[in-house]
């Protein structure tokens, strides 16, 4: 995605409810850092708390606002884990990295959890676990096999039946579910702004309306652009995931397939209705590939999102597939009004791993979190800390993974939907 000019921040449910945000002046002139962060979303701003927790000197520039790109407009589902097992990780990333990293994202929401309470985030935080509905029978042998897998390292997961599925979610559509004890919720923009909050607090000096134009080589290290000033610094961590407003680094927009995701949500349901919604306080998401992620807002909001057609702005005329999924889904919804529509990119790896990259001597990138960037980004922020901090690659519990541009990237759009289509029909097949 390129946009061409900084805004502020697209209307959403989460918008029109996050707590407030700090106040931030746009870069005029010269500064001087250890690391320059570029990027306000959970990457670059878990990014900028960890060095400065570590004493760490440095400057976050953002292009529009905190929480502008997928960290303000998601589904504040806090999901632990990648979309790989365990054991498959650990065989691709053999017996030292292979575990390790298993470790790393599976302590991923422990992470946001625990900085939410470090930092008295008030961002609506929930952590009651998190649901996957199984689709089909293969969906349900998937999450067994998961459910095994993540069990032999110590979580203490639940297989639900068909029946205790339909009463946990709301909805009989499910053949089963799987409940993640580590997973929940949060207000994402609030939980954005509350990072960003606790980085100043430690020190770190935050831009916002100051897009990088370009990154060059002095001296001492890295020289960061902008429209009203220049970062001189040692060391340059990107964060822009599928929202990268400018070419910064060769290849590096090219790394990821920019997928947009659709939300509506209704409003504030009355307690016959919302008492027969995901009871016990989780998010649930599914094993569709083409897959529908729902939850509650503080205010008893359904939430409901999907893929979506390629655009920025969007009405509820742009919501009836969904709206029909929603009803399909959850018929006791039926006749409830919806009160806000949003969209925003999801960031898709060809091998649906997240990417930390290491672009040149003390230049970072953190990208890719296929839809589970909530925690995982989070992570990725303190890793780049780590990175950024002096840390070398065989030091950090994750894989530095070289630059791999997907080769035809101009094409992937049409691609991912074409994509987007056969798996659907495999999920119709149940296969
Ligand atoms: C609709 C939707 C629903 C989702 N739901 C979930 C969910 O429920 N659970 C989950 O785990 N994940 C979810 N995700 C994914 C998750 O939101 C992302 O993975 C995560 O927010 C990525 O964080 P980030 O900081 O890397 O990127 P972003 O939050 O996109 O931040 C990148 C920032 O970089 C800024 N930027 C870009 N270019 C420049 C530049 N040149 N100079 C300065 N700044 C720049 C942008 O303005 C933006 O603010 C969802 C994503 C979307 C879009």
């Amino acid at each position: 995605m390129n946009s061409p000019a900084s805004t502020a921040l697209p209307p959403s449910l989460w918008s029109a409810t996050a707590s407030p945000a700090p106040h931030l002046e746009r870069l005029l002139g010269e500064q001087r850092t250890q690391v320059v962060i570029i990027g306000g979303g959970y990457t670059g701003l878990s990014c900028a708390l960890h060095l400065a927790e570590a004493g760490t000197d440095c400057v976050l520039l953002e292009a529009n606002e905190i929480g502008w790109g997928a960290s303000g407009r998601n589904g504040g589902q806090v999901i632990a884990g990648l979309k790989y097992n365990p054991d498959e990780l650990e065989q691709m990333f053999g017996p030292d990295m292979g575990p390790r990293m298993v470790k790393t994202a599976g302590g991923t929401a422990d992470l946001v959890f625990e900085l939410i309470q470090r930092y008295a985030i008030d961002c609506e935080a929930r952590r009651e676990g998190w649901l996957q509905g199984a689709h089909s029978q293969s969906g349900l042998e998937l999450q067994a096999e998961r459910a095994r897998q993540w069990r032999a390292r110590g979580v203490q997961t639940f297989q639900l039946d068909k029946r205790e599925a339909a009463k946990a979610i709301g909805s009989q559509w499910y053949e089963g579910a799987w409940l993640d004890p580590r997973g929940g919720t949060v207000q994402p923009l609030s939980y954005a702004r509350g990072l960003a909050a606790a980085a100043i607090k430690l020190g770190a000096r935050l831009f916002t309306h100051s897009p990088a134009t370009r990154i060059e080589r002095d001296a001492a290290g890295w020289v960061v652009h902008t429209p009203g000033g220049r970062v001189h610094a040692r060391q340059v961590v990107i964060g822009n995931n599928a929202h990268q407003q400018q070419n910064l680094w060769p290849g590096l927009r090219e790394t990821v397939v920019p997928a947009y995701s659709l939300q509506i949500a209704t409003r504030p349901l009355p307690a016959s209705v919302r008492d027969t919604l995901l009871p016990g306080g989780q998010s649930v998401s599914e094993t569709r590939r083409v897959l529908r992620y729902s939850r509650l807002d503080a205010a008893g909001r359904f939430i409901i999102g999907a893929r979506a057609p390629h655009k920025d702005n969007v009405t509820l005329t742009d919501a009836r597939d969904l709206h029909r999924d929603m009803l399909i889904l959850f018929p006791q919804l039926a006749g409830m009004e919806l009160e806000y529509v949003w969209t925003g990119c999801v960031a898709m790896t060809r091998d649906f791993l997240p990417h930390l990259h290491e672009l040149a001597p003390n230049m970072f990138a953190g990208l890719g979190y296929n839809g589970r960037g909530v925690a995982m980004a989070t992570m990725m922020g303190k890793l780049l800390a780590q990175r950024a901090g002096g840390a070398s690659a065989q030091q950090v519990d994750f894989p530095t993974l070289p630059l791999q541009p997907i080769p035809l990237h101009g094409l992937t759009p049409v691609v991912a939907q074409l994509y987007a289509r056969w798996y659907d029909l495999l999920d119709r097949l149940k296969v």
